[in-house]
């Protein structure tokens, strides 16, 4: 169709921001009054590229499922994505290592979280000595795949900027890409950011950290090459952390941070390290992202001296690349009809409208490099677990954002307390409740209702036939 000014008019939304990234929900008609002196009224007129029955922002593990879960069950789906690959932290991020799928009885993450990890495995793009080691090119290209198969339309560099909303309704989101600006309008919108952008920004909603709005720290990761891996196992690997006070002695390091998560075999002489952290970040904030990666390579160095001098087998190792995409373990917690909490993953709670279970421990690595922090981390890691065959359910309330009607939530940023939020989100967990507000998507589409009234034993129904672990529905 050729594109008249009657047609674009048609096929486009006026697009008003005011103030910074938590102020950008973004009204239809715009502002009248006169803005103050720090502020500018921002307004465009931009086209709809894609009118879809589901939008998902976002293409990490959750992003992934959800799109894949909810073209499979026939919806329309348009997924935008900033990084230059589909992923998320397994792949941009340079994460090594995916955490457990199973409870050591049951597959947790059945459905797509399998099939995913199923493909990894067929396409050798797990490490030599371990089949939960993350390959990232061939993780990049199993992601592809799926979306491709599924025919999800998706594009790279293209950011999520601002939403459409009104009463609690999501119209439409507007993204940025090289050729400029676009909307896309959905009947349901999927926030797969991690950060819980799309949410925040329509009104939902949040928390951050805890009670004094401390947050955990981020981690840059990286690649190194040269490692001699037999050298490293040869005698009994020593633990990455086993000499850290002696490094602490000889003042390798600038801060005295215990925890030390480590680095693992991702080729045959190749380490993915999650290694170092940084503190004080706010990673739903640029500045500080910013400041965090200039600290993070900084510090890649001190990490590098303590490695070669005091671990066996890394004696010749050479950084080649830190990531793209900087971990953030935690920032926003969306708010919504449930938050799952302590008590829920203490009690192996079960819920009427659980949408799958996961079980991974508590782990809030401590906001200060300080003994009493570290020690803190260490008590809850291995006291708040789960045993063999236990886990906690996910009610699909938790994935519902308070204040809107057509907003899912995935992944990192569901509504729980910090406890499990530590837990749920580790990849497995992000797989489950992406795969979820997939089919919860589509299903509301496909009723024309709302994502609160989505029937949920349909919902178990159709996610069990996909494989979900549901033993109590
Ligand atoms: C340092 C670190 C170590 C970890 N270690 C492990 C581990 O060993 N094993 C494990 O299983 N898990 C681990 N995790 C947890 C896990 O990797 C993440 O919590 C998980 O990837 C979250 O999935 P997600 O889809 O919610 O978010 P992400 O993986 O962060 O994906 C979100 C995607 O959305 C995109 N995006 C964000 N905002 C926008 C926007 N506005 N517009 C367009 N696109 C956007 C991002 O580019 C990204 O691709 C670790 C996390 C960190 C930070």
């Amino acid at each position: 169709m050729p594109t008249t000014r009657r047609n674009f008019l048609k096929h486009s939304v006026v697009v008003t921001a005011i103030g910074g990234l938590d102020a950008c929900a973004t009204t239809a008609t715009g502002a009248d009054d006169d803005p103050p002196l720090n502020e500018v009224v921002f307004q465009r007129r931009v086209p709809v590229r894609h009118q879809v029955d589901v939008f998902v922002a976002g293409g990490g593990p959750a992003g992934v499922a959800a799109a894949v879960a909810a073209a499979r069950q026939g919806a329309s789906v348009f997924l935008a994505e900033r990084n230059t690959c589909l992923g998320g932290m397994g792949t941009a991020g340079m994460l090594p290592v995916f955490m457990r799928f199973t409870d050591g009885v049951h597959m947790l993450a059945g459905g797509l979280g399998a099939e995913i990890h199923g493909r990894l495995k067929a396409g050798d793009g797990t490490g030599p000595d371990f089949d939960r080691t993350i390959r990232a090119e061939v993780l990049k290209r199993v992601y592809d795949d799926l979306l491709l198969e599924a025919k999800v339309p998706f594009q790279f560099q293209t950011d999520f900027i601002a939403v459409e909303s009104d009463a609690g309704k999501v119209s439409s989101a507007v993204l940025a890409g090289k050729s400029g600006l676009f909307a896309v309008k959905a009947r349901v919108f999927l926030d797969c950011t991690g950060d819980g952008d799309l949410a925040a920004w329509a009104g939902a909603p949040f928390e951050k950290g805890d009670e004094h709005g401390s947050l955990m720290p981020g981690t840059l990761c990286s690649l190194w090459t040269d490692v001699d891996w037999e050298a490293v196992y040869r005698d009994g690997r020593q633990r990455d952390d086993s000499r850290l006070e002696d490094a602490f002695r000889d003042k390798v390091f600038t801060l005295q941070d215990r925890h030390l998560p480590g680095m693992y075999r991702v080729g045959r002489h190749t380490g993915g390290g999650n290694i170092g952290h940084v503190f004080g970040l706010d990673g739903a904030d640029e500045r500080s992202i910013t400041q965090a990666l200039l600290n993070a390579r900084k510090s890649l160095l001190e990490y590098e001296r303590y490695y070669k001098k005091y671990l066996k087998g890394f004696e010749q190792m050479e950084l080649v690349a830190t990531a793209a995409q900087l971990g953030v373990r935690e920032s926003r917690r969306i708010v919504g009809d449930y938050v799952l909490d302590l008590n829920d993953y203490k009690s192996r709670a079960v819920f009427a409208d659980e949408i799958g279970r996961y079980n991974y421990p508590v782990d809030i690595h401590s906001a200060k490099p300080d003994l009493a922090g570290h020690k803190r981390f260490l008590k809850e890691f291995r006291t708040l677990k789960c045993g063999k065959g236990e886990s906690y359910g996910i009610p699909y309330r938790s994935l519902v954002p308070r204040k809107l009607t057509n907003v899912l939530v995935a992944g990192r940023c569901i509504s729980t307390d910090r406890y499990v939020q530590s837990s749920i989100r580790v990849m497995p967990g992000c797989f489950i409740t992406g795969q979820a507000i997939g089919v919860a998507a589509a299903i509301a589409s496909e009723q024309d209702c709302d994502t609160r009234s989505v029937p949920v034993p349909e919902l178990q129904r159709r996610l069990k036939s996909m494989g979900a672990y549901l033993p109590n529905c």
